[in-house]
């Protein structure tokens, strides 16, 4: 079997082009342009590339966009006075603090300091228990785009074996959660979990979130499998190439697989469009409106 390869860049450009027909129609119907505001604390290179990214694509689907650049030695109560600002801005829907941040920042605090209704990365302790209890939630942007990308193999889930492999907050569990949701049953493994292989060869749907490089092998998936690649990992080949891999060994699991996420242009291009998508539902919640269909 050769897998069909799920294409995340297509599916994020289709999400991204419904989403700036739902900001034309806000701006129509109660004259508000959605407002996006980043926060980068110091000069992560990498944090750096996915600010810069976030921005053009904000201004592309007709948000505002709003940068804040701090400098590394910010002090804690700065910032968090910064985050107080833009939670009583009106023209600000979304904020995002670029994690992670320098370490004489307590990252709990302020990821507790944003107000949950704008809170559009999820992490909220109060999005977190919303998504727990099944109530409406802002959900963190990478699981809400795995979904979206296991649905586009499958467009029911319902009764699925999924696998997620991880249990961090920003990933696993929410993952794990949106998954249940979809009515699959879930088993959450990590890096404690015993006979890994033989969990993830009863997987009808495998979410690898591992943060480790080609872990799963294709003698591990079960044939027909959904596997969706979270994993980011820049390589450095013997004639000093780079290339990016995900947690699955991508080309021996494409021979075994009926669905595959390619890395990149699987779940990365995903994280930032579904970042937009919740900025524009912030903004809909706040001024009292429906949901948008996306
Ligand atoms: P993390 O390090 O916070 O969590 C990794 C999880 O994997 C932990 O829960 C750990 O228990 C588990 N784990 C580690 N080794 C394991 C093993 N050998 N077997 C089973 N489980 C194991 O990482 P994270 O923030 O959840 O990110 C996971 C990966 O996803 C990373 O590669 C990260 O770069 C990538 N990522 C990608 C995007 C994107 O937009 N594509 C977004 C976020 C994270």
């Amino acid at each position: 079997m050769t897998a069909q390869i799920i294409d995340g860049k297509l599916t994020a450009k289709a999400l991204r082009a419904s989403i700036a027909d739902e900001v034309a129609k806000i701006k129509e119907t109660v004259g508000v342009t959605p407002g996006l505001a980043v926060v980068l604390v110091g000069a992560d290179p990498a944090s750096e590339v996915y600010v810069k990214n976030k921005a053009k694509q904000t201004v592309e689907v007709g948000m505002a966009s709003f940068e804040h650049r701090l400098p590394a030695e910010t002090a804690e109560d700065d910032l968090l006075q910064l985050i107080e600002q833009l939670n009583n801005d009106d023209t600000v829907h979304g904020i995002l603090v670029q994690l992670p941040v320098p370490d004489h920042i307590d990252e709990r605090k302020v990821i507790s300091a944003i107000d949950p209704a704008k809170d559009v990365d999820g992490f909220h302790p109060i999005n977190a228990g919303r998504l727990a209890t099944g109530q409406k939630a802002l959900v963190p942007c990478t699981p809400v785009g795995c979904v979206i990308l296991a649905k586009q193999a499958q467009a029911d889930l319902t009764g699925l074996n999924a696998v997620v492999i991880g249990r961090s907050n920003i990933v696993g569990k929410p993952v794990a959660q949106l998954l249940l949701q979809e009515n699959c049953t879930v088993t959450v493994a990590h890096s404690r979990t015993q006979n890994l292989p033989e969990i993830v060869r009863r997987a009808d749907l495998v979410v690898a979130a591992a943060g480790q490089c080609e872990m799963v092998k294709g003698s591990w998936i079960k044939p027909g499998a959904i596997v969706i690649d979270v994993g980011i990992h820049r390589t450095v080949n013997e004639l000093g190439k780079t290339k990016l891999k995900g947690d699955v060994a991508y080309d021996e699991t494409a021979e075994v697989a009926g669905f595959i996420t390619p890395v990149p242009g699987g779940v990365g291009p995903m994280t930032i469009a579904c970042l937009l998508r919740n900025s524009v539902v912030a903004c809909a919640r706040l001024n009292g409106l429906p949901d948008p269909a996306l």
